[in-house]
């Protein structure tokens, strides 16, 4: 990287990981749509596949070099050791999931989460032997600590709960998971890394659905798993970081090495790109990456208006005689995590329940002109959803109930039109659904 680690979030966004001069001078960064590369010759090709020659490839799944540009950007962004983009966010909690607790185990998480994320945890990861411990309330700390167990691996959160906005408080809860040996992963898909670092807070592993804020054009899937590349996996507690691998030694030479061994404060991301990416697939294709940096290049110019129009209809909304209560941490001025953690806001999400029922919910969805009616967040258009018929369909009753997460709320995700626009469209269309 020829970016030097202290330049600042806005120039390592547009430079961090790309060398032009490797590179035809070229000043996109170029895409490789191959799925393969010339391994030149036979000593040279040992020394590719042992991971020996920076900057050469073998195999797309492996790794590409545009790809490779998109994770050194992100690592560098986020303050990690490595990043790993793959297809999906969904790809990317799974893998991290499965690397932290692959044999079984336990894991500690909140339940307003993310629709798809708390069926795979309540459904899905059981069958694996990973079992989950809930708690109704993220910062329910006492609660937290009376359900670790020997067998507890990981404790994972959302840094703002989609759609409630609700803040974890990182830095205690990593503070939490450290003195029980274990490390804090982090959905941070909300606030993106131009709101929130949480490794600047503790966080071990980071994880995003980079297809939103990141990205925020919503034209690409995409997800991240980035590593700090402070915890210690050497305790004992996670044998797949210490065990000896055969693909990592050297047979003829009798060399014996674990990941621990030969990456040290790597272990967990480099497992997740030589066993999970490399194993299961879910690449991310150089024309994805391309896309998703493209982005990136205005992120903070993007969530800067964003975050000011989030926070001006959260307010209009406030004040509608239609609305019932607004979810927005942004606009909560007693909350002492939002300066702690959000100086430059919660991000563009917020919901809010609506008055009536179900048939007002629908005019109103049926009304709006500028905000379209898109399972999304984190686009440069408005968007507009019912999220228990929809996004969060998979949260059962009393799991919804719990969060006053009933049929009559909507969340908006934020654009970038045009504000008074914005706020015109959602007041006529208020209107109009109580006529
Ligand atoms: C969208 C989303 C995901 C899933 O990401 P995909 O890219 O759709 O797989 C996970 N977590 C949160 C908070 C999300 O909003």
């Amino acid at each position: 990287m020829n970016i030097l680690t202290q330049d600042k979030f806005d120039t390592l966004r547009i430079h961090a990981g790309y060398k032009p001069e490797e590179n035809q001078f070229a000043s996109s960064v170029p895409i490789y749509q191959t799925a393969a590369f010339g391994l030149s010759n036979t000593e040279v090709a040992n020394q590719i596949v042992a991971g020996q020659q920076p900057g050469r490839f073998d195999y797309s799944r492996d790794g590409n070099p545009t790809v490779h540009v998109y994770e050194q950007r992100i690592a560098a962004l986020e303050g990690g050791i490595d990043a790993v983009a793959v297809g999906s966010g969904m790809s990317a909690i799974s893998f991290a999931i499965f690397n932290v607790a692959e044999g079984g185990g336990r894991i500690i998480a909140p339940t307003n989460i993310y629709g798809s994320t708390l069926d795979e945890f309540r459904n899905f990861f059981p069958k694996y032997g990973i079992n989950f411990d809930f708690v109704d309330e993220v910062n329910d700390f006492d609660r937290i600590k009376s359900l670790i167990q020997d067998d507890t691996k990981a404790i994972y959160v959302e840094s703002v709960a989609n759609p409630s906005t609700e803040i974890a408080d990182i830095e205690t809860l990593a503070t939490i998971a450290h003195e029980a040996g274990i490390p804090l992963i982090v959905d941070n898909t909300f606030p993106t890394p131009y709101l929130l670092r949480p490794f600047e807070y503790g966080a071990d592993i980071v994880v995003y659905s980079s297809t939103k804020g990141i990205n925020g054009h919503g034209n690409t899937l995409s997800g991240l798993v980035v590593d700090h590349g402070q915890f210690d996996w050497s305790s004992g507690k996670f044998p797949q970081f210490t065990e000896e691998e055969f693909n990592l030694g050297d047979e003829e030479q009798g060399i014996h090495e674990s990941f621990y061994s030969k990456f040290g404060a790597a272990a967990f991301i480099k497992r997740i790109r030589m066993k999970y990416v490399r194993l299961l697939g879910s690449v991310l294709g150089p024309i994805d990456a391309y896309f998703v940096m493209l982005g990136l290049e205005t992120i903070s110019e993007r969530l800067t208006k964003q975050v000011a129009s989030t926070t001006a209809i959260a307010k209009f909304l406030a004040a509608n005689e239609h609305v019932e209560r607004v979810y927005y941490s942004g606009i909560e001025a007693d909350n002492p995590l939002v300066p702690k953690y959000f100086p430059k806001g919660v991000g563009s999400v917020l919901s809010f329940e609506l008055k009536g029922d179900e048939k007002n919910i629908a005019k109103l969805i049926g009304n709006v002109k500028i905000f379209s009616y898109i399972p999304n967040i984190g686009d440069a258009k408005s968007l507009i959803v019912n999220p228990t018929r929809t996004t969060h369909r998979e949260i059962p009753a009393e799991i919804r109930q719990k969060h006053a997460m009933n049929n009559q709320i909507i969340r908006l995700s934020i654009g970038l039109e045009d504000i008074d626009d914005l706020i015109g469209d959602l007041d006529q269309a208020l209107a109009k659904a109580f006529e």
